[in-house]
C-alpha cells in the first residue's frame, strides 16, 4: 500500500485503548501517525512502542478539553506538514454508572451529561472545526468520528435489537448528537474530496470495553483504519462497522 505513504494522522487518546491500535494500524500501512495522549509520558512510551516497530510515530500531549491544545496541534501540523490527511476523532469518556445495565436516565445529572457531551460531543466539533482547513489541504482529508452503536436511536427504539437494554443516557447521547454532526459536516463537505463517517468498532476489550467484551483491540481497530483509508470512490456521511453500515 505504497499510496498511503507520506499521509499524516493526527489521533486522539491514542496512549491506549482503541486510537493507540488505529495508530499501529495506520502506522503498519505507511501512515505518519501523531498520537494525541493527555498524559505526555504514556503518549512518549505508546509512540516509542510504535517507532521500535519502525513505524512513523510522534507523541503529542493533547487533551480534547484544553482549547489552548487545539491551537497547539493546529499549529504544528501546519508548521510541519502544512496538512492533515487523517482525523481520528476518538478520544472519548463513558461516565454513567452503567456496568450494572440499570437504566438511570430519569436521574442522570447535569454533571455527567455536560462532561460526557464535552468530550464526547462540544469539544470534539471545536477540534475538527478548528483542523478543518489543514484537512482541506489535504487531496483526500478524511474525519472518522468514533461513535458506537450505543448512539443508534433506531435500535434503542426498538424492544427487539441487542442493545435495547442498554440504556446508559449520557454516553449514547453523546454519541446520537456525534453522529449528527458526521451527517451534517459530510453533507456540508460533498463537493469536497473530504469524507466524513461514524465508526463503531464493536465491542472490544479496552479499559472502556472491559474484559468481557467479545472483541479484541485487533479486530476492533479495523472500522477506524478503513474509513481513514477509504478510496476517492468510497462513502461519507455513514455510519459503519467493520464495513457494515448501521442503522441511525
Ligand atoms: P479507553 O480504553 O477508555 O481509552 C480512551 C482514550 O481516550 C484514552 O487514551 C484516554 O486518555 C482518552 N481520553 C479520554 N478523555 C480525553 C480527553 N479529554 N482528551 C484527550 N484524550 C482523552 O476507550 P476505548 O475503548 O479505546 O474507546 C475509544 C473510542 O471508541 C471512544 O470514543 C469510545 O466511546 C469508542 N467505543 C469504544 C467501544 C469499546 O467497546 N471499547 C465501543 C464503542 C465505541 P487517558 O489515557 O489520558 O485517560
Amino acid at each position: 500500500m505504497a499510496s498511503e505513504k507520506g499521509k499524516i494522522a493526527f489521533i486522539t487518546g491514542a496512549n491506549r485503548g482503541l486510537g493507540y491500535e488505529t495508530a499501529r494500524e495506520l502506522g503498519e500501512k505507511g501512515v505518519t501517525v501523531v498520537l494525541g495522549s493527555r498524559d505526555k509520558a504514556l503518549g512518549e512510551q505508546a509512540a516509542e512502542k510504535l517507532k521500535s516497530k519502525g513505524l512513523h510515530a510522534i507523541a503529542f500531549q493533547f487533551d480534547v478539553n484544553n482549547l489552548t491544545d487545539h491551537k497547539k496541534i493546529y499549529d504544528y501540523l501546519e508548521k510541519n506538514y502544512g496538512r492533515l490527511d487523517i482525523l481520528i476523532n476518538n478520544a472519548g469518556v463513558m461516565l454513567d454508572n452503567a456496568t450494572d445495565g440499570k437504566n438511570r436516565t430519569s436521574v442522570t445529572s447535569q454533571d455527567i451529561l455536560r462532561k460526557t457531551f464535552d468530550a464526547n460531543f462540544f469539544n470534539l466539533i471545536a477540534l475538527t472545526q478548528t483542523l478543518l482547513p489543514l484537512i482541506k489541504k489535504s487531496p483526500s482529508g478524511r474525519i472518522v468520528n468514533l461513535s458506537s452503536i450505543l448512539g443508534s436511536s433506531t435500535l434503542h427504539a426498538n424492544p427487539s435489537s441487542p442493545i435495547y437494554d442498554l440504556k446508559a443516557f449520557a454516553y449514547n447521547a453523546s454519541k446520537t448528537a456525534l453522529n449528527a454532526f458526521t451527517i451534517h459536516l459530510a453533507h456540508e463537505l460533498k463537493d469536497t474530496s473530504i469524507k466524513v463517517n461514524s465508526a463503531h468498532p464493536g465491542w472490544v476489550k479496552t479499559d472502556m470495553g472491559g474484559p468481557s467484551a467479545p472483541m479484541e483491540v485487533e479486530e476492533g481497530g479495523k472500522t477506524s483504519t478503513e474509513l481513514a483509508l477509504l478510496p476517492d470512490n468510497g462513502p461519507s456521511g455513514g455510519f459503519f462497522h467493520l464495513g457494515e453500515k448501521l442503522p441511525w
